[in-house]
Formats: C-alpha cells, sequence, structure tokens
C-alpha cells in the first residue's frame, strides 16, 4: 500500500447524527484531491453509537482508518492522538459537524502548494451562534494575543492544515497540556490565513459545554503567558500602596483631626477583605500554574486507546 500525501484528522464525540453526511461531503472532496488520501476519525469515548458507524465505514472504505479511546478524553487530545497516527505529507484537521465546510480544504492545499507550512481557517464570522458565545470568543482570542509573546492569531480554532515537518514537531513535543491552536504558532514556519463563515453545526447539540470552554480558554493563557504569575507582585505593589496611604492618613487623623469617625472598625474590616481576596486570588493563579507542572511531572500517557482499525504508530512504524 502506497503512503497517502492527504491525512485527514477528524476528531468524534457522539457525532451519530452527522457522520454520514460529513463522511459523505468529504468523499467529494477526497475525489478532488490530486493524490491518495487518509481520513482519520478518531472516537473520543463515544456513548451514542459513532463508533459502530465508523467501524462500518472502515470496512467499506480503505481510506477510513480510526482510533478509538477508553474514555473521553477531550477534543484536544483527540486531535494530538490523530496527529500521532498520520502518514500523509500534508495534514489537515477539521470537526466533525460540519461547522467547518470541507470544500475549504481545497483552497488550504492550494495554498500548501505555494509553499506554506501552516495554512489555518480563520473565521469571517459566526452563523448563528449566541452573542455570548461571539462575544466571548471574540474576547478571549485578542485577551491572549496580548497576553502572550507567541503570536497566536486571533479567531481562528482547529481548522487547519500542516506540513509533515510541522506535524513531526508538533508530535515530538512532550507537553500533557495540549493547546493545539497555540502551539502550531508557536513551531513557526510560513504561516497564513484562509478565511471563511462558519456554518451552524450540521446537527446535534454542541459538545463543548461552558465548563470545557472555559478549561480550554484558561489553558491557552497558562500555556502561553507567565503574566498571570506576575500578577502577584502588582497586586502586592498596589495593596502596599494603599496600606501605606492609609498609614499617612490615621497618622494625619491622628495628630490634626483626632475626632473623625473613618478611622477603627469599618476600615479595618475593608482593608482585611482586600488584603485576603488579594491573597486568595494569587494563591489560586499559583495553584494553576502548579497543577500543570503536576501534570507535567506524572508523566501519565495522554490518552489510552481501546481499538485501532487501519492504523499503526509512526514511531511504531519506523522501529520495526
Ligand atoms: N469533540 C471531541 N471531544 C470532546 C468534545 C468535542 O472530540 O470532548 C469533537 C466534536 O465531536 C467535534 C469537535 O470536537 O468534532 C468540536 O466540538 P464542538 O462542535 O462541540 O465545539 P465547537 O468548537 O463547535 O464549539
Ligand atoms: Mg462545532
Amino acid at each position: 500500500m502506497t503512503k497517502p500525501i492527504y491525512s485527514l484528522v477528524i476528531p468524534i464525540y457522539n457525532e451519530e447524527e452527522n457522520i454520514t453526511e460529513m463522511y459523505r461531503r468529504l468523499s467529494n472532496v477526497m475525489t478532488q484531491l490530486d493524490g491518495d488520501t487518509e481520513l482519520i476519525l478518531i472516537d473520543d469515548g463515544s456513548r451514542d453509537h459513532s463508533l459502530n458507524m465508523i467501524r462500518e465505514l472502515h470496512h467499506c472504505d480503505r481510506r477510513v482508518r480510526y482510533l478509538s479511546f477508553a474514555r473521553n478524553f477531550g477534543h484536544q487530545i483527540a486531535v494530538t492522538a490523530g496527529l500521532n497516527f498520520v502518514q500523509g505529507k500534508c495534514v489537515i484537521v477539521m470537526d466533525a459537524d460540519l461547522q467547518d465546510p470541507p470544500e475549504l480544504i481545497l483552497k488550504m492545499i492550494a495554498t500548501w502548494q505555494q509553499g506554506y507550512q501552516v495554512v489555518y481557517a480563520q473565521r469571517l464570522s459566526r452563523k448563528r451562534e449566541s452573542w455570548l458565545k461571539r462575544f466571548t470568543a471574540y474576547a478571549f482570542y485578542r485577551f491572549l494575543q496580548r497576553l502572550s509573546k507567541v503570536d497566536i492569531p486571533t479567531d481562528t480554532g482547529d481548522f487547519c492544515l500542516m506540513d509533515r515537518q510541522v506535524v513531526d514537531i508538533l508530535n515530538a513535543m512532550p507537553e500533557r497540556n495540549r493547546y493545539i491552536r497555540g502551539l502550531r504558532a508557536w513551531v513557526g514556519f510560513n504561516q497564513t490565513a484562509v478565511h471563511f463563515e462558519r456554518d451552524p453545526r450540521f446537527a446535534g447539540k454542541v459538545k463543548y459545554s461552558f465548563g470545557k470552554s472555559w478549561a480550554l480558554a484558561i489553558d491557552g493563557i497558562i500555556s502561553f503567558s507567565t503574566v498571570p504569575l506576575k500578577l502577584a507582585t502588582y497586586l502586592g505593589m498596589l495593596s502596599a500602596g494603599i496600606a501605606l496611604l492609609m498609614m499617612i492618613l490615621v497618622l494625619y487623623w491622628r495628630l490634626v483631626d483626632p475626632v473623625s469617625p473613618l478611622i477603627g472598625f469599618t476600615l479595618i474590616t475593608i482593608a482585611m477583605f482586600f488584603l485576603g481576596s488579594v491573597q486568595l486570588i494569587c494563591i489560586g493563579i499559583l495553584g494553576e500554574y502548579i497543577s500543570r507542572i503536576y501534570e507535567e511531572v506524572k508523566g501519565r500517557p495522554i490518552y489510552t486507546l481501546k481499538e485501532t482499525g487501519g492504523l499503526v504508530r509512526v514511531s511504531e512504524m519506523s522501529s520495526k
């Protein structure tokens, strides 16, 4: 069997309503490509019929290969696992819910052929998503860009094309906390955007709960910025400044205006709460970093596989 040129990586978590349509639209795109293609589907511990459907696709079409996780590990880990197994020279990552239009792949490949190693899809708009999601996403990407030294492009998700060189570097990165759109930007090389309108989901509910989106956002900030750690220093200076000011005021009141009602219980209570909260926030931020150090140090595998179809890990292949 010849090695494919194009590898498509698609994470799937309870997407039974979308798989058939996604496969139909992707096959359409695959027939237009100028080389062999493999379609790698990663079942992220789905609890519906997704895995059965994936197995069936694998039996009918030899281009379809799959991995199945022993439990739900999350979107970023599913993509990471897919990248560990790809064989193609050119790798495309996209979602299973058709929010990322498969037809854009042709344009991405044309851009890759012009000599770009990373082609990421940048959203011009999001159709039919709540204003809250649109606003928080808009604000988050800009906030992260200010905090981080790496230039992580705004309004881009994981829908992208990567050259083999970039994928090899990502696969060699040992870190367990994987904020892929950040790591991808960190790698460097020639990167460019293609623009698109983000469609609504074809079917089914969004699998990223508010909690998961929040966790992803915090991961992005913590992995790509140490500014929050320095916040403790600045908050400390601020509260020291306020304390100094209060000392001067108290001294002034004692000497010049001894009957002022402001000194006493209220002031002390406010100061206590203020300092207490500043300290707790700083400890919390430290905790975020330390818990990630702890995760890294434990060195557990980042996912466990229950089943694979038609795939061998690239590193195992070369050692055989
Ligand atoms: N997904 C996954 N594991 C999860 C959550 C989501 O593999 O724990 C997949 C999901 O099946 C989809 C993609 O990740 O293919 C994006 O998820 P979703 O559409 O729910 O999120 P969005 O990015 O559109 O908010
Ligand atoms: Mg989606």
